[in-house]
């Protein structure tokens, strides 16, 4: 509408000058019955605006310009525009007949009558005036003729106006001008009702949605209303007649006001800033102009705001017609929608001012071309709005899926984790983390209940992994699981329990090559037999590809409470009882404190046992050995003993191992040369046929020093090596039977005779000991124990005896606590006895009174 009058300025000065070239006499409009009534006029300017009616009147004919059409554009301009017409009633009735200056903006607006020299009628109107009064209730310029037939009346009529001066001047039959003012109206209402629902939905949108994009349609469409509404005089009609001045406000207001909404609406619409931030920015650049117009708006003098409003309608205008396609060649769905909506609105526009320019004709299109494209591009924005709302929805559902997929992908994900922190990946069996879990559940949810962990060891599954290849070596794993499971599932005393999907938790794979399980004590009564058949069908070698593998397993257990109350104490215990219980092949190895060498406290132990060394607050202990044959007290044996400061005396099973184990064995069996060469030294003044016994430990036969250890100490003490007996046990010297020999063979080539302790007590075959360069084998207390209660350990002693002697062994008993033992043994030919029986281990002050006793006794 703007642009419509820019336009129109132009269009004034155009016709201006085309009008000026005919000069004419007022030729009076004839209204017959049949014709429709063609207005013309004159008009002549009035550049000062003073001239009266009456000096009007008497202007000369010459002085007044023909309008042809009745419609001309005069505008802007500071002048007065007078205009004159006649009419003649040419039909024998009565006429009544309205003239219209068909354009509400005019400000003042003076109608004049005359029939013949006598002015008949005067009214005063326009829109810089109050409303009311007026000749008829209608935004235009009317004014009421009546004629009678025949007559002939001149009108001249006076516009004023500080915007465009637009003069569309036609004379109506009263009945045609009611009739078609009235289907006009309703044209116009409909509009208006059309644009207003949309307003009301948006806002409704807006109000439940929150998104300003519905607020600024909205609000932009409600621009479009005041706009129309002040443009075609309706709001000032009905909404504030009396306030002349708020309607020439509210006409400039709405011009910047529909502008910067539209913008706004258009930036967030196409998401300018995404997709084309250049054209954001120049969007934005022009708000800021349309914030400044709408501000300044209410104080902008009449002809200034409409030159603004021109301009701005033209940027704004062209800048949206561009927008749409820009986003649109981004590949942006919404810039369709705009283009589309757009350019109807610029057509209608372009219709307008096509009709204001003459190059259009005059019709119901061009005449309404702009409310049909406003009409239109609402239209076509609000299913654009539709189009949005239904996007978004089905957009939020495809991202309610995809988030509800991504959460389903996480969560197996998470499942997968959870399996594989739980489960063997070669076995497929839950693992150590499941086996805790399990365990310290059980012992919780029944705390009084007695358990045990038992584990089980592949022993050679590294040797086979190494021969066999890792393929292999996991096929025997997995079928040693399968075996397992298969062989627990058999035992109702194996604990079992079900994980949440269902599946039979029973054998549990705690590492590469060992499992373990939990055993209900309870269930056991009668069972363990079971179990170690069990345990003895593991055992069994596994046949691959023909092959016969032997697996070597080895089973450990500890139970619940006695050997630790988690978890995790019991899978190490049973490892424990696993690796250092001495016990049969194919047993179970149950731990016991004893053993444990990898106790905590035992480490202290250690290092106190290391200072107590080296501040020789230990003590050696001596036990006499007889010669059954000739009664002598022929040597003794140097064992130690150890006055813990806290501990009292510590029991030399509860260090020796663990010394071997840490290696302050070496230190110790240096320690007791040391003490027992000096003490024999001492002894042999008085007895010099004594040897002395010295434990040594497969450690000691493994390091280099102890030769020279022994050396020095004989040549210290002036002693031959062949009083200072050493004393090995038979597991110690088969832990590795290669280097115990060869050690051995040097200390006997050295003198040394060489005793195999404890025998009986272990596994080792006399085959094999007999390569060994010893001279004497002790049997083993446990072995003897009850030679007098048992007839069966009556042979097997009997047995090893003869066998020792006929392998060129002498043979001591050890541990001999009664006559009848000592006498039994001496009659199956033992060769020495050691024992309670005889002496107990004593310090060396305490020895050598008993040895002055005994001989005393004994000569
Ligand atoms: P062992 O070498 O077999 O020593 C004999 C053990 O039997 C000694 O225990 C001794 O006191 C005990 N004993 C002797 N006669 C009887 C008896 O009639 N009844 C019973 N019940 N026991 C008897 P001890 O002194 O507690 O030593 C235990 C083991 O500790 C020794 O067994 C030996 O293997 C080791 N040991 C002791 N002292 C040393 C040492 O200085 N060096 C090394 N390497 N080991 C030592
Ligand atoms: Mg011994
Ligand atoms: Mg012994």
């Amino acid at each position: 509408m703007h642009l419509n009058r820019a336009l129109n300025i132009l269009v004034a000065v155009l016709s201006l000058c085309l009008s000026l070239s005919a000069w004419a006499q007022p030729e009076p409009i004839e209204i017959t019955s049949e014709s429709a009534i063609q207005t013309h006029f004159q008009f002549w300017e009035d550049a000062t605006g003073e001239a009266s009616i009456d000096q009007v009147a008497s202007l000369a004919n010459e002085r007044w310009a023909l309008i042809a059409n009745g419609s001309a554009t005069f505008g802007l301009t500071q002048s007065a525009y007078w205009l004159r017409f006649s009419i003649k009633n040419q039909t024998p009735l009565n006429l009544n007949l309205i003239t219209e200056l068909g354009y509400s903006q005019l400000d003042d607006v003076a109608f004049y009558v005359y029939a013949g020299n006598v002015q008949e009628k005067q009214l005063k109107t326009g829109d810089g005036r109050p409303f009311y009064p007026r000749d008829v209730d209608h935004p235009s310029m009317l004014l009421r003729i009546t004629l009678a037939p025949e007559e002939i009346k001149t009108v001249y009529v006076r516009v004023a106006t500080a915007g465009s001066m637009i003069v569309p001047l036609r004379i109506w039959r009263e009945q045609t001008f009611f009739e078609t003012a009235a289907y006009e109206l309703k044209l116009h209402f409909f509009y208006y009702g059309c644009i207003f629902v949309i307003v009301l939905i948006n806002l409704a949108v807006y109000l439940s949605l929150r998104e300003n994009l519905y607020l600024y349609y909205a609000l932009a469409l409600s621009g479009y209303l005041l706009f129309f509404a002040s443009i075609k005089g309706f709001s000032f009609q009905h909404l504030y007649p009396l306030l002349p001045e708020l309607h020439a406000k509210a006409l400039l207001v709405s011009i910047p006001a529909l502008a910067l909404f539209s913008l706004l609406f258009c930036r967030e619409f196409l998401s300018t800033k995404i997709h084309s931030p250049r054209l954001d920015k120049v969007l934005i650049a022009m708000m800021v102009f349309e914030v400044l117009f709408l501000i300044s708006a209410p104080f902008l003098d009449y002809h200034t705001g409409i030159q603004l409003a021109s301009f701005s309608a033209l940027v704004f205008f062209s800048l949206l017609l561009v927008a749409g396609p820009v986003v649109w060649m981004e590949g942006v769905r919404a810039g369709a929608f705009f283009t589309v909506a757009w350019t109807p609105l610029t057509i209608g526009v372009l219709a307008t001012s096509g009709r204001a320019l003459g190059v259009f004709p005059e019709n119901f299109f061009t005449e309404y071309a702009m409310q049909i494209g406003s009409g239109l591009e609402a239209f076509i924005l609000t299913v654009a709005l539709a189009d949005r709302l239904y996007r978004e929805r089905e957009d939020k559902i495809a991202a309610q899926a995809a988030s509800l997929r991504e959460a389903q992908s996480r969560n197996e994900a998470q499942n997968r984790l959870t399996e594989a922190l739980t489960h063997d990946s070669v076995t497929g069996l839950p693992n150590r983390n499941r086996f805790e879990l399990m365990v310290d559940q059980q012992l919780q949810e029944a705390p009084q209940r007695r358990y045990m962990v038992g584990v089980a060891r592949i022993t050679r599954l590294d040797e086979i992994n190494r021969t066999l290849g890792l393929t292999r070596s996991e096929w025997i794993v997995k079928r040693v699981a399968e075996q397992m499971v298969e062989l627990a599932a058999g035992l109702p005393l194996v604990k079992a329990i079900r994980d949440n999907q269902g599946r039979e938790e029973r054998v549990y794979h705690l590492s590469s090559d060992c499992f373990c399980l939990l055993i209900d004590v309870g269930k056991a009564v009668n069972d363990f037999s079971a179990l170690n058949a069990a345990l003895r069908r593991l055992a069994e070698p596994i046949w691959l590809d023909h092959l016969a593998i032997e697996l070597n397993p080895r089973f450990g257990a500890a139970s619940y409470p006695e050997h630790g109350r988690t978890a995790a104490e019991l899978i190490r215990n049973a490892h424990v009882g696993m690796e250092v219980t001495p016990r049969g092949l194919n047993e179970t190895g149950l731990y016991s404190k004893r053993h444990d060498i990898y106790n905590e406290s035992r480490l202290t132990l250690m290092a106190d046992l290391r200072e107590a060394l080296q501040h020789n607050q230990t003590l050696l202990f001596y036990q006499p050995k007889q010669d059954l044959k000739t009664g002598h007290i022929i040597g003794v044996e140097a064992l130690i003993r150890w006055h813990h400061h806290e501990r009292g005396w510590v029991n030399p099973a509860d260090f020796i191992p663990l010394a071997e184990e840490t290696g302050v064995i070496i230190q110790l069996t240096r320690w007791v040369i040391g003490q027992a060469t000096a003490d024999l030294a001492h002894l042999q003044q008085d007895y010099p046929q004594l040897s002395v016994a010295i434990n040594i430990s497969a450690r000691d036969l493994e390091s280099a020093e102890l030769h020279s250890t022994l050396a020095l100490a004989l040549q210290h003490n002036g002693l031959q090596a062949c009083s200072v007996t050493l004393e090995i046990t038979e597991t110690a010297a088969m832990l590795d039977p290669a280097r115990s020999l060869q050690a051995l063979n040097v200390l006997a080539e050295l003198g040394h005779p060489i005793s195999i302790d404890d025998f009986g007590s272990g596994y080792s075959s006399l085959s094999y000991l007999k390569q060994l360069p010893a001279s004497e084998l002790k049997l083993d207390r446990s072995l003897i124990h009850d030679v007098c209660v048992s007839e069966s350990a009556d042979v097997i002693v009997s047995t090893a005896i003869q066998m020792a002697r006929s392998l060129g062994y002498r043979v001591v008993g050890e541990g001999i606590e009664d006559a009848e033992t000592a006498s039994r043994l001496q009659s199956e030919g033992c060769d020495m006895l050691q024992g309670y029986w005889l002496c107990k281990p004593k310090p060396i002050a305490e020895l050598k009174q008993w040895l002055q006793v005994f001989n005393s006794n004994n000569v």
